[in-house]
């Protein structure tokens, strides 16, 4: 079998980009790339696609390397480069599992599992009120999510948006909001906060130390990615479980995350982490801190469900993220629908992917004219 052609759409109104591998035995492979500036030019590039062309697609991490090094002379070991190849690495899985009889998950270990706990990402109540943000977490847990995720991003009200420092005014809305959230959901429905990188230690430190009582599932992203030791300052510092990852890149950007302890909860985007085989690994690595496997995600359905393959292959598995409830786009852009009920995603039991994308819709919601796939 011989890789024969490397394609890619972005779509609209969200930027998913989705890669299509076809190869001359009819067997044709789907992944998604985490959306970003060019990413869905890079996936189609000549000095990537050069090394797939004509390759046997089965060789799935031969292939994963041999990307990763024709991008090295550049260095691009992350960012739009690495979630390109993470898309096509996702493809290749799919045409394996075809090609083999057999879902994905059974090529990465088997499963553990038969359904995904997902974990739906509500961003915000309608307004800034602590009644406002328990509505909306009570309407997804009535949805059937036992786990929920908000943010606390800075206020127009902070003082000065560069020194990352909060005000004792801002943290105490934080911990009234949370806490009426907290109060309003049943006392086993999980609830995860995102602070989304935005503050100095000292200053997220009062904030956890405050939600320590509030079991949360975790604190996300409490510091920026690029400073280990200062994430892992916070993560020590606190009964709050500290969760970071989806800025980290391959497991080599993982390693010293992980063997520093620095985080409680670890959450690769498998989109632009390196792909699949890529997430097991880093699942595995976390594994041996007894450190649970949350993987970030805001793909469409394609890409989440790739990622609930390696979910279901990984024992450390907690939950995954949801971020589309009620986006029709998301809902229709497989053959299959009804993905996610009751909060969770059942593992697919078909060869490859287990699921086909609608290609009428996903023409209908294309973003650029590169030419449809194979127009
Ligand atoms: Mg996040």
């Amino acid at each position: 079998m011989k890789i024969t052609s490397v394609k890619s759409v972005l779509l609209t109104p969200f930027p998913w980009v989705l890669v299509k591998v076809k190869t001359d035995e009819g067997i044709t492979g789907i992944g998604e790339a985490y959306h970003g500036a060019g990413v869905h030019h890079i996936a189609v590039d000549g000095r990537l696609t050069r090394v797939l062309l004509g390759q046997d697609p089965r060789n799935v991490d031969k292939l994963f390397r041999d990307m990763m090094k024709c991008m090295s002379a550049s260095g691009f070991y992350q960012g739009a480069v690495m979630s390109a190849i993470s898309g096509i690495e996702m493809a290749l899985w799919d045409i394996t599992g075809q090609a083999i009889g057999t879902p994905i998950w059974q090529l990465l270990g088997g499963k553990f599992r038969d359904k995904i706990r997902m974990y739906n990402d509500c961003h915000a109540g309608a307004e800034e009120t602590p009644e406002s943000y328990a509505d909306t977490a009570r309407a997804a847990e009535a949805r059937g999510f036992d786990a929920i995720k908000f943010d606390i991003d800075p206020r127009p009200s902070q003082r000065d948006k560069y020194n990352r420092c909060i005000s004792n005014n801002d943290i105490a809305h934080f911990v009234e909001v949370v806490t009426a959230m907290r109060e309003a959901l049943d006392p086993n429905t999980d609830l995860a906060i995102d602070a989304h990188w935005n503050y100095a230690p000292s200053d997220i430190l009062k904030v956890a130390y405050a939600f320590e009582d509030l079991d949360l599932l975790w604190l996300e992203d409490p510091t920026p990615p690029e400073n280990v030791e200062a994430m892992a300052k916070v993560t020590q510092s606190t009964r709050t479980p500290i969760c970071t990852g989806e800025n980290f890149y391959t497991r080599y950007g993982f390693r010293e995350l992980i063997q520093n302890q620095a985080a409680d909860i670890v959450s690769p985007d498998m989109a632009k982490a390196g792909g699949l085989l890529e997430g097991r690994r880093i699942a595995d690595m976390a594994d041996m801190y007894y450190i649970p496997l949350a993987p970030h995600n805001i793909c469409g359905p394609i890409g989440t469900v790739h990622m609930s393959h390696v979910c279901a292959a990984s024992p450390n598995f907690l939950a995954l993220e949801f971020h589309h409830l009620d986006n029709e786009i998301w809902n229709t852009l497989t053959v299959e629908r009804d993905l996610i009920t009751d909060g969770h995603m059942d593992v697919t039991t078909t060869p490859g992917l287990g699921v086909t994308l609608d290609e009428e819709v996903a023409r209908q919601v294309t973003q650029e004219d590169l030419g449809f796939f194979d127009d």
